[in-house]
């Protein structure tokens, strides 16, 4: 465990705070945001090894932000997971559509969600394949 930063982009007090409490207990750190738009800020600032993205968020969601993401030369190569309540198929095929790396819905499996956090970080530098 290298202790990566994560950043945690979430609207939802409990839900940041769960994602914070089992990043942190797995060994990593965290930065967070409540908005895309701080959320990008900090993506820059920061450069995170991993973000976690919510998609239903107050002013841009997040689909706006990782196309901003992408756009930017300073954060296009860091993995997105989206992490979202829509469970619904065609939802979730919309949001991996969107080029998001992957995908949790809440509320979170937490041994899934740290598997997937891990398998994102663990992936080589300038992947983009599968994940
Ligand atoms: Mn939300």
């Amino acid at each position: 465990m290298a202790g990566e930063l994560i950043l945690i982009v979430e609207d939802n007090e409990k839900n940041r705070k769960l994602a914070r409490d089992v990043l942190q207990f797995t060994g990593y750190r965290t930065i967070e945001s409540d908005t895309a738009e701080e959320g990008l800020r900090l993506a820059q600032a920061e450069h995170p090894a991993l973000i976690l993205m919510d998609i239903q968020l107050p002013g841009m969601s997040g689909i706006e932000a990782l196309g901003r993401l992408r756009a930017d030369p300073r954060t296009a190569a860091i993995p997105v997971m989206a992490v979202t309540a829509s469970a619904m198929t065609h939802d979730r095929q919309k949001i991996m559509a969107a080029g998001f790396d992957g995908y949790q819905s809440k509320p979170i499996n937490v041994k899934e969600f740290v598997q997937a956090v891990r398998a994102l970080l663990d992936r080589p530098a300038g992947g983009g394949g599968p994940a």
